[in-house]
């Protein structure tokens, strides 16, 4: 790219009276513009600016390395600054997506070397048993012998502090890396253990990519077979920058039988798509709950959410009942017991509770770790092998 088709980029967000400087060297293009008079829209601003140059190269081609932004006042003084990351050129075998295709192609990189399959779970809307499911997944991961870890990426409302019982820990920091919790056989991380439990955690769009990069790239989370990742609900900032960052082998989407959930998970399982994320599968959450008598009751609408996994043409992974075990050991931190043997358990009622709920997990680890291995043949990660004996 050269100096002109910059300028030219940049004039849905910044006419040319308001750049200042604007130089391309060697894959990196450098600006500086008027800074916007509020404050509070400098990262918005910055992030916009690149974003729209970055697509420019995109479509004409061109390759950017990195692309630094700084704000200057009327002084001409610099009151602000941001570079962004060093791109990468799409993976073979990429499937470009329109209209998304140049923003994550521009600045993707795969922060992750280490992890053989980063798992994204999310969900529609909150509330769905999203993070449960997440946990129970990593746990019955790392239950059948895999390197597993769990990211909570559910920045504005982590959850995995109390679900794995990691209150009383403290977090270590070692060679500058954050030190992942190691419980339940299980290596996590969550924002939840860096921030004040008791603030609200509002993060505008800048300031979450921030949050959770650091949370992706500043963990020593080494080798994995499996990191879960726990995202935000909903279709905000953050799926799209792990997107950006991390090389997901898919994801997963949670949601529950009604049709009110269906909707909006539809909206998440598009948004992946959209990304170039392949769907892993749709697991029915709350699906039907199951008294300590053991008996069966279909509270929601059984079935709705495999219904519309099949309507959208993604793997099903199974459905995990609602028990009050499952709740109880979510709060308790101590998603082991999820997976314990029902036979030690005191009456034969909170026995069959317990064993619909193991026996639903189980179902939905071992689903998921088939639908990782047809993805990973998909993406070309891994060969199929015919042994004839
Ligand atoms: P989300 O991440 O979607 O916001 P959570 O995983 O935090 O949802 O779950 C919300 C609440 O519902 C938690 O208290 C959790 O223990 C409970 N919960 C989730 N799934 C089940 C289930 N299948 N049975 C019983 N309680 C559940």
């Amino acid at each position: 790219m050269n100096k002109d088709q910059v300028i030219q980029a940049l004039a849905p967000v910044a006419p040319p009276a308001a750049i200042r400087n604007a130089a391309v060297r060697e894959g990196t293009v450098s600006l500086r513009l008027d800074a916007p008079t509020d404050r509070g829209d400098y990262d918005r601003f910055a992030m916009a600016a690149a974003r729209a140059v970055a697509n420019a190269a995109a479509r004409a081609e061109q390759r950017i390395d990195s692309i630094t932004v700084e704000l200057a006042d009327a002084d001409a003084r610099v009151v602000h600054g941001v570079t962004f990351p060093p791109a990468r050129p799409p993976e073979p075998g990429h499937r470009p997506i329109q209209g998304l295709r140049n923003q994550s192609a521009q600045l993707q990189t795969n922060s992750l070397p280490g992890v053989r399959h980063a798992i994204a779970v999310g969900a529609g809307k909150g509330g769905v048993g999203k993070s449960t499911i997440a946990v129970n997944l990593a746990v019955g991961l790392a239950r059948r012998g895999h390197a597993a870890g769990l990211m909570d990426g559910d920045i504005y409302g982590p959850s995995i502090p109390t679900m794995l019982g990691l209150e009383p820990l403290e977090p270590v920091v070692l060679r500058g890396m954050l030190q992942p919790f190691y419980v339940h056989g299980v290596k996590a991380m969550t924002i939840g253990k860096l921030v004040d439990p008791e603030k609200p955690l509002i993060w505008r769009g800048p300031m979450a990519h921030g949050a959770f990069k650091q949370l992706v790239e500043q963990t020593e989370w080494g080798n994995l077979d499996h990191l879960v990742i726990d995202l935000p609900p909903g279709t905000g900032d953050v799926p799209l920058t792990l997107a950006q960052l991390v090389r997901l082998t898919g994801a997963v989407i949670v949601c529950t039988p009604q049709r009110v959930a269906q909707d909006d998970a539809v909206r998440a399982a598009r948004m992946f798509q959209q990304l170039g994320v392949e769907i892993l599968g749709v697991v029915e959450n709350m699906s039907y709950f199951v008294g300590d008598d053991g008996k069966e009751y279909d509270l929601f609408g059984r079935g709705g959410a495999e219904k519309m996994a099949a309507r959208l043409a993604v793997p099903f992974l199974g459905a995990v009942p609602i028990t009050m075990a499952l709740r109880e050991n979510s709060d308790a931190g101590n998603p082991t017991a999820n997976f314990e043997d029902p036979e030690r358990r005191a009456s034969e009622h909170v026995r069959r509770a317990a064993d619909a709920l193991a026996g639903a997990l189980e179902n939905l680890v071992s689903n998921l770790q088939s639908q990782l291995s047809l993805a990973a043949v998909r993406q070309g990660a891994t060969r199929p092998t015919l042994k004839i004996t």
